[in-house]
Order: C-alpha cells, then structure tokens, then sequence
C-alpha cells in the first residue's frame, strides 16, 4: 500500500466549518424544552400525520422525481405555476444547488453580518468566495450589500425575516436592492418564516420572483408546518434557473412520505392559522416579559427571539445558557453568527415558554 498518496478534497473544503445544529440534550435532566431549532410547538397538521402514515403502505416503490403532487399543492395554495416550483430535501438543498450551479473558482457570494451559515458553507463548497457584508441594528442593510457588488458577484443571499436577528427588510427596499443589481446576479430572498410575518410592507418575494429573470424565493415546510424531520423545501424561480437546478439535482430527492405529508400540510391552511395565532401571542408576553427583566430583545417578526444579555460577571449568555440547559431549557447559542452575548429562543408550547420566563427570572435576580 502506498501511504503517500492519498485523496484530497478540492482546495478550500477543509477549511470551511461544518453546520452546527441546535443543541438537543440536556444531560440528567427529566423534561426537556427543545428551542433551539425554530421547530413548531403544534408539530405538524393531522392531515400531514394520516398522509404520512398512509404512505408507509407503499414504502418499496420510488417516489415521483417531479414531486408534481406537492407542487401542485403548493401552486394551488399560493396561486402560482407548478413549472416554476421546484421542490427540495429541505430547502438547504436548494440553497446548495444554487451555489453548485452558478458559482465556480473566482465567483464571489454576498451575504450579510448575520446571516443564516448554510449560504456561507454552501458558497465555499462551489469553491467561490463568500463576501459578508455589514448590517445595521441586526438589520439588513441594502445599502451595504449595494456598494459590496463587483463584477465577480454572481449571487446573493438574503434571509428575510433574518435568522437569527428576526428582524425583515420592507418589499421597498428589497425592490430597491433588486434594481440596482445588474441582470447576472441571482437574488436569493429565503422566506423560511414568511408564514409567521404581519407587517403591509413584507412581501416574501412571489411579485418580485415573477417579474423577473434573476430572483429565486426559497420557502420550507421545517417551521410553521412542523415537518422539519421529512425534510422539505421548495423554490419559486423562473423557468432557466429551476431548470439549470433540475439537471443536476437528485433524481428522487423528496421521499415518497415527504411528498404525501408535504401536500396534505399545505393544504391545511387551517392548521397553519393556528400555529401563526399561537405564535403571534406568545411572542408578544415573551418578548415584554424579557424586556421586563432587563434583557435587550431584538424585535422579531419570526418565531423566535434573539435576547442580549448584560455585559456583566454571571448574566452573561454562556452563563445563561448553562443555567436553562440545568432546567431543561434548550436554547440557541449564537457566537457563530457574530452574537457572543445573546441566546435566540424559539417560541414554544406555553410551558415551555411560562417556564424558560421563570428561569430567567431566577438567573436575572441571582446575586
Ligand atoms: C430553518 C431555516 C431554513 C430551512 O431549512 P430546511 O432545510 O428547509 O429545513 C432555511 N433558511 C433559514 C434562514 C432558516 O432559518
């Protein structure tokens, strides 16, 4: 055997960090409160559980490689072309499609301060270079990402709500940035929690997706659907993008159980309805009940909040998370996206939400 030569992954890969998840357990401790993940304390539609359950039947037979019953839903429910619907394991798939697809050696990828790190290790990975550019009050700065566009800027990425800020950018402004992009540049908005927004001016990107040839809309069923075990995103873009993805993407890439599930939860706008009403009144008392005990809160349209602690001996974030974690409270550490002294908390059952106040209560008070 010839111990010299052995195989070596493209220049670049092994220096990008791999995906840290939310954290799951909470060592010796009985009930634990998973919000480190912005999964949905309603879990996922009936109707999502009977299609899953009923395709377990069919288990030997592969699943549809266009995924049409799912798309169909989705361009049922939100009055769009099932042509122009891609579907993804998760829409991280997407995102990594896209990278693979439009960026090579000497490309450059723009995202913002804090933005989600799967666009990051995605652009790295395509071999590109990602270039990170500042925001403004754990917002989206326009502006920013304007002047930071050069000739070798093929694409950008843009969560919106934000994750892990929860702040949004206005439709204005996304129109704006838009407008001042030359036609080469693909604008990524990733809408992961449109569903959750109330504001007039959010739009999560179908109008700007229609009119143009250069913007893609990624959405998910992880969050206020329930189904981020099944795995299921989808992208709306226009037909050259979704078929330049197409070709390279996996033939059976959602399984058969996600498919069925997929269509059914979708469906069941119902349901969904539900999960945004419960959402929209707990972080509301979660966010004053924490500004009341003296943590800054970043103003969230999403389905989780990000919370600053004091820059002082024992109320410090890490401190914090240890603490929780003792009773059972999962939280998010957020050092990874540049926020060495803030927790995000997804906004859970109301236990779980009443008791993660408790505790913070205790740790604020402690001397
Ligand atoms: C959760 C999340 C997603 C969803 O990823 P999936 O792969 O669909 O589970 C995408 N973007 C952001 C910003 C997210 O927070």
């Amino acid at each position: 055997m010839n111990m010299e030569v052995k195989p070596t992954p493209r220049p670049g890969i092994l220096d990008i960090a791999a995906y840290v998840p939310g954290k799951e357990h909470a060592p010796g401790v009985a009930r634990v409160f998973k919000l480190s993940s912005n999964e949905s304390p309603l879990g996922p539609s009936p109707k999502a559980i009977g299609a899953f359950q009923q395709s377990a039947g069919h288990l030997e037979m592969y699943p549809d490689g266009q995924a049409l019953a799912l798309r169909e839903a989705i361009a049922d429910v939100h009055g769009l072309n099932v042509h122009n619907i891609l579907c993804g394991n998760g829409s991280d798939e997407l995102l990594g499609l896209l990278c693979h697809v439009y960026l090579g050696a000497g490309d450059e990828g723009i995202i913002t301060e804090h933005g989600f790190l799967v666009y990051k290790i995605q652009i790295k990975a395509a071999g590109a270079t990602p270039v990170v550019v500042k925001e403004k009050d754990c917002t989206v700065d326009v502006d920013a990402i304007l002047s930071a566009v050069t000739e070798r800027t093929k694409i950008i990425f843009l969560a919106n709500p934000g994750n892990p800020t929860g702040t949004y950018v206005p439709a204005s402004e996304i129109r704006r940035l838009h407008a001042g992009l030359p036609g080469n540049v693909i604008l990524v908005l990733d809408a992961a929690y449109a569903e959750y927004v109330r504001r007039n001016d959010y739009e999560a990107g179908v109008e700007l997706v229609s009119g143009n040839r250069n913007v893609v809309m990624t959405r998910t069923f992880s969050k206020v659907y329930g189904l981020a075990a099944l795995r299921v995103g989808w992208a709306y873009g226009p037909t050259e993008i979704l078929d330049a993805l197409n070709r390279v993407r996996g033939p059976f890439n959602l399984n058969a159980p996600a498919i069925a599930a997929g269509a059914a939860a979708i469906r069941d706008q119902e349901f969904v309805g539900k999960a945004v009403e419960h959402n929209l009144v707990w972080i509301e008392k979660v966010t004053e009940a924490l500004t009341g005990l003296g943590l800054r809160v970043t103003p969230s349209v999403a389905n989780f909040v990000l919370m600053h602690f004091p820059d002082v001996d024992g109320k410090r974030a890490e401190e914090a998370d240890a603490f929780l974690t003792s009773r059972g409270y999962i939280l998010r550490a957020v050092r990874g996206y540049g926020f060495a002294n803030s927790l995000r908390m997804t906004i859970g059952s109301a236990e779980a939400n009443i008791g993660v106040i408790e505790a913070l209560t205790e740790f604020m008070g402690r001397a």
